[in-house]
């Protein structure tokens, strides 16, 4: 059997970094080193790319994937040469990123410029994924339920504040949500109950980004499903988020730790059946490729509304996305299998 080149890119200029390098030492703890030669390529916190040795045995500890570099930072020759150079080629990538430049769609853009096969979701689905504006534009024409929300540039904003403000205050009810166009990991999000704090939460959040997203909160409990496969999508039972807390915000996410799931879902068969059929509309309207976790409210009546989607999902064998599949019988490493042959699937479709 010859061998095939992967090539697993971790870390990022991202809030997500560490989680990146957990990911990526789950990942490649679960590959088959007599079936693939794996590159690990590290892009520092500063964005430095940094290519690896070919590993011979699977780190034992993520500081292991932790290189240093030149430190030239947004520094991507060196991937560029030996991605483009036919004897170091690699026959697949693997990003393991998150948040803004790994998940946006940007360095799948890069792929495609290379013709480089990768894993998970293309530049469209990407980019529309990471933007919870156009995300909600997509799933409203795709019939998908939502709570009420308002959205505005900065530069509209300085121009009016007050007007803003008052059309949220008549177009919604306290408390809202708000939240940075662009971002994940709960970064930049603010509850609001009153006009004071939704003004604070307004700049908050323009901190992020030059677009922010004003939603009504939702009493509901929060419910995820996997979604795996490109033309012939599976999806998941369903998984639910306890947070201990107000609401799953950045350190509930990363660092109390506090956060439990129930895995399945205490759900009825209809509302899986509801949650299910959202999932995958929601994967569709997106044009969703390889993986995607769908996030939604599920109210006490039995109502769904989507949240939003999440194209390159937390992947640690303790997140979500890959606890769902196992709970269905998958083992971690038939799924990381799973979207390395998604990824080539759909390389050779494009062909
Ligand atoms: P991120 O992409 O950063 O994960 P989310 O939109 O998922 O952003 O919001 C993060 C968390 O904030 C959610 O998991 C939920 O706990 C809470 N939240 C967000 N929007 C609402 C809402 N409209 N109503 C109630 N809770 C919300
Ligand atoms: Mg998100
Ligand atoms: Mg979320």
């Amino acid at each position: 059997m010859t061998m095939k080149k992967l090539g697993v890119i971790y870390g990022g200029k991202s809030a997500e970094h560490e989680v990146s390098l957990m990911t990526a030492k789950a990942v490649i703890g679960a590959l088959d080193f007599s079936a693939y030669d794996i590159t690990p390529i590290y892009i520092t916190i500063e964005g430095e790319w940094v290519c690896g040795e070919l590993l011979t045995t699977a780190p034992s500890n993520p500081e292991e994937l932790r290189f240093a570099g030149k430190g030239q930072a947004d520094s991507i020759l060196e991937f560029v040469q030996r991605a483009s150079d036919p004897t170091t080629r690699f026959d697949i990538v693997f990003p393991v990123l998150h948040g803004p430049n790994g998940e946006d769609g940007t360095i799948q853009g890069l792929f495609e410029m290379m013709n480089l096969p990768y894993v998970g979701n293309g530049v469209l689905a990407s980019s529309a994924g990471m933007d919870k504006v156009t995300m909600k534009q997509l799933f409203h024409q795709a019939g998908l339920n939502q709570v009420p929300y308002a959205y505005i540039t900065h530069f509209e904003y300085d121009n009016d504040p007050a007007a803003f403000v008052e059309k949220c205050e008549n177009e919604l009810t306290y408390p809202l949500f708000v939240k940075p166009a662009n971002l994940g990991s709960s970064v930049g999000i603010t509850k609001a109950k009153n006009k004071a704090e939704l003004e604070k939460a307004i700049d908050f959040a323009f901190q992020y980004d030059r677009k922010i997203v004003v939603e009504q909160g939702i009493t509901a409990r929060e419910i995820e499903l996997s979604i795996l496969g490109n033309d012939k999508p599976t999806v998941s039972i369903a998984g639910e988020v306890l947070p201990t807390k107000d609401f799953y915000d950045y350190s509930a996410k990363y660092v109390d730790g506090t956060t439990n799931y129930a895995i399945p879902a205490e759900v009825s068969e209809q509302e899986l059946h509801n949650l299910q059929q959202a999932a995958i509309a929601a994967f569709k309207v997106l044009d969703g490729a390889g993986l995607v976790r769908a996030d939604f409210f599920l109210t006490q009546d039995g109502e769904v509304y989507i949240n939003e989607v999440n194209t390159l999902p937390g992947f640690t064998p303790i997140s979500m996305y890959p606890k769902l599949w196992i709970a269905t019988g998958k083992t971690y490493a038939q799924l990381v299998e799973e979207l390395i042959q998604f990824g080539l699937e759909r390389f050779e479709e494009k062909q």
